[in-house]
């Protein structure tokens, strides 16, 4: 399972904050799922962040390109982008990911049947 994360206004530490801590990426990174970052933000702004929290993703992209993440990754079972938008929503659907909001997403230990 691929699992893209936005950034503003879905992870604690974006601007607004939003209902993700990074302990849950932590968690999904330590169940084996392939995670990254998907955000409007330039790619070397999104880099900076998730390495203060040390967190390291397989892949960051800008949002409008997710379709590629797609194109470049090793094939997946499951494909989902968390964000807090519409415009998530869009491109989430247009790269072919499930789209949750932050805010309904359920534990990454569900994630795992
Ligand atoms: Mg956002």
């Amino acid at each position: 399972m691929i699992v893209s994360f936005d950034i503003d206004g879905t992870m604690e530490f974006g601007d607004p904050p939003g209902p993700l801590t990074v302990d849950f990426v932590r968690r999904a990174r330590a169940l084996g799922y392939t995670i990254g970052s998907a955000s409007d933000r330039p790619i070397r702004n999104q880099r900076d962040l998730w390495e203060q929290h040390e967190l390291e993703m397989d892949f960051i992209t800008l949002k409008h390109n997710l379709k590629d993440v797609r194109e470049q990754m090793p094939p997946a079972d499951r494909y989902l982008h968390i964000g807090d938008t519409e415009v998530d929503r869009h491109f989430a659907k247009l790269a072919g990911f499930d789209f949750s909001f932050g805010h309904e997403v359920t534990d990454p230990e569900s994630w795992l049947d």
